[in-house]
């Protein structure tokens, strides 16, 4: 695990409230050299693997997202907060520490089939910057699951292995750049 990248990554304690120790990686982004190595180490490895579409979370998962795409010569699809969307979406409501939320996708945004005859739907990466307890993530893999698309794998810049998020989607391949 390259410690420069994860030492570079801000500790806010109590933020957004208290008891959570947040993982600020604006500090990573706004440095060339340490942004560059992080899209070039994730998407190293996909490359090959016939990527059509980078799912991003909002909002950092766009950026993570975007870069990833434009590496792999694949396409971006948004993951956004309910109405933010502006033409028809599919919805899926996930539990938060208290309460619930929710995530949007464009109806039309995965075409399963459309490029490979042989796999079922389109090739998807899903891409955020951290993750905690998968809630986030499993909502996210049931939306593009139900529309047709399959999942290479859910990657990640970070993970805080502490929460077990990777144990709420175990029957996916997940990968995190850097582990806490
Ligand atoms: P979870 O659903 O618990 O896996 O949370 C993942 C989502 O919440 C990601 O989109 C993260 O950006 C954000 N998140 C959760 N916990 C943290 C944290 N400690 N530091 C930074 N972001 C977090």
């Amino acid at each position: 695990m390259p410690e420069s990248l994860k030492n570079i990554i801000r500790d806010v304690p109590d933020f957004p409230k208290k008891g959570i120790l947040f993982k600020d990686i604006t500090t990573l982004l706004k440095d060339p050299v340490s942004f560059q190595r992080t899209v070039d180490l994730m998407s190293h490895r996909y490359v090959g693997k016939h990527v059509d579409v980078v799912v991003g979370i909002e909002a950092r998962g766009f950026i993570v997202g975007a870069a990833l795409a434009y590496k792999l010569g694949a396409g971006v699809i948004l993951v956004r907060k309910p109405g933010k969307l502006p033409h028809k979406t599919h919805k899926a409501s996930y539990k938060l520490e208290y309460g619930e939320d929710s995530l949007e996708i464009h109806q039309d945004a995965i075409s399963p089939g459309q490029k490979d005859a042989i796999s079922p739907g389109q090739n998807v990466v899903i891409a955020d910057d951290v993750l905690a307890t998968g809630g986030t993530v499993s909502a996210v893999i049931s939306l593009i699951e139900k529309m047709g698309g399959r999942i290479v794998e859910c990657a990640f810049l970070s993970e805080i292995e502490a929460l077990n998020g990777r144990n709420k989607i175990k029957s996916h391949p997940v990968f995190s750049l850097i582990k806490f």
